[in-house]
């Protein structure tokens, strides 16, 4: 039988940011030498403590399905951290997953969803496929949100804006005033918040402010968050959204239907995660702070532009300057042996920047950056 897929896949991407490092990874496995500052993921195994959780929650039986919201532990330990009872929480198979559920609960065809650019790609393909249309709206200069650009795109079919701080690719963490005001603006307009908080221990500069300080989740706020960056468990799948228990309802209620629930013991070793691995997360941010000032110096002392991220652990670069007829990721790739992801992934207006991920040794942070400035001759 011919293949041919649904209309409504039609229109829907591939991750922009995996495709760029399978090309790279091919290179690898050719044999050729490539710097890998691509991927958003934490280099450091899981803290041993977690891993150690799982294999005992196996060992106790622990192997079965679980409920499909999560099992009562993990949800009223994410419920203790954010001052709600576990009606209020929901853990995926992964806060990508959360975001889809979320999105898929809150969605009639057609509805509007306010992204700010630059975004993480998955934002407008998953509001593609929940039914919506992304509205895609720049940040300023600096990568803070503008309001007014913002009021300007809002119409009575909005329903919901995406925020990210600390930002992917940005690593932009919105102030307490910039949070403020997005909830007002929100909160006016009667629209859903869908906060992406996933790297909120991430930060080395400025405070972390939560969008659970100004909405209340019976206003409308649907925080999302996750295992994956804070404490180097992205291969767990494990990500949970907090919000009225009547969306997270639905939301188990899709959950039941399709992956039924994350596996049940990657949930029992998460409790251990929030209540016992303080420390290797604070030194997991020590390191990734360590490499940011290895990035800054590095980028200071060629006298290359950029703005400050103060959070997550990315630089996103405008390299118009030194490439000008070629994507900058593509460029790189090719004449400096280093995989980034080009800045077209995170909204069109973009292409010529190029996002740097920290999250990889010091040793080839610094031979990539290295490689990065002979190839544009600086
Ligand atoms: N949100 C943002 C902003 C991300 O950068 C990522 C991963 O790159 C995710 C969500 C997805 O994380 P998870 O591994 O929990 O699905």
């Amino acid at each position: 039988m011919k293949y041919s897929p649904p209309k409504r896949l039609f229109e829907l991407e591939e991750s922009a940011t995996l495709k760029a490092s399978e090309k790279a990874n091919e290179m690898i496995s050719k044999g050729i030498k490539v710097y890998k500052l691509d991927v958003g993921e934490p280099d450091f195994s899981t803290p041993k403590k977690i891993i150690d959780a799982a294999y005992q929650a196996m060992l106790n039986g622990l192997t079965h399905y679980a409920p499909s919201a999560g099992i009562p532990q993990l949800r009223r330990a994410i419920g203790e951290v954010y001052g709600v009872d576990q009606s209020y929480v929901i853990a995926t198979p992964g806060s990508k997953q959360a975001i889809f559920y979320a999105l898929y609960s809150i969605l009639n065809p057609g509805d509007e969803v306010i992204i700010l650019n630059p975004a993480w790609p998955s934002y407008k393909q998953v509001v593609k496929l929940a039914g919506g249309n992304p509205v895609e709206v720049n940040t300023d200069e600096g990568f803070y949100p503008n309001v007014d650009s913002i009021k300007k795109r809002i119409s009575e079919r909005t329903r919901a804006i995406i925020v990210n701080s600390p930002n992917n690719p940005t690593g932009a963490v919105y102030s307490d005033s910039v949070v403020k005001e997005l909830s007002d603006l929100a909160l006016q307009h009667n629209i859903f918040v869908i906060s992406d908080e996933i790297y909120e221990k991430l930060v080395y500069e400025d405070s972390f402010v939560s969008f659970s300080k100004y909405i209340k989740y019976e206003e409308g706020l649907i925080l999302i968050n996750g295992f994956s960056k804070s404490y180097a468990m992205t291969g767990w799948r494990l990500g949970f959204a907090v919000a009225d228990p009547s969306i997270i309802k639905q939301m188990a209620k899709i959950q039941g239907h399709t992956a039924t629930s994350p596996a049940t013991f990657v949930q029992a070793a998460a409790v251990t995660a929030l209540k016992e691995c303080k420390d290797d997360v604070e030194a997991m941010v020590k390191e990734f702070s360590e490499r940011r000032k290895i990035v800054i110096e590095m980028l200071d002392k060629k006298g290359i532009s950029y703005v400050k991220p103060k959070g997550a652990f990315y630089f996103f670069i405008n390299l118009r300057r030194f490439i000008k007829d070629q994507d900058p990721a593509e460029y790189l790739l090719e004449k400096a042996n280093v995989s980034v992801t080009s800045g077209a992934a995170f909204g069109e207006s973009y292409s010529g920047y190029i996002r740097i991920s920290y999250a990889t040794s010091r040793e080839n942070i610094i031979n990539g950056m290295n490689s990065i400035f002979k190839a544009i001759g600086v």
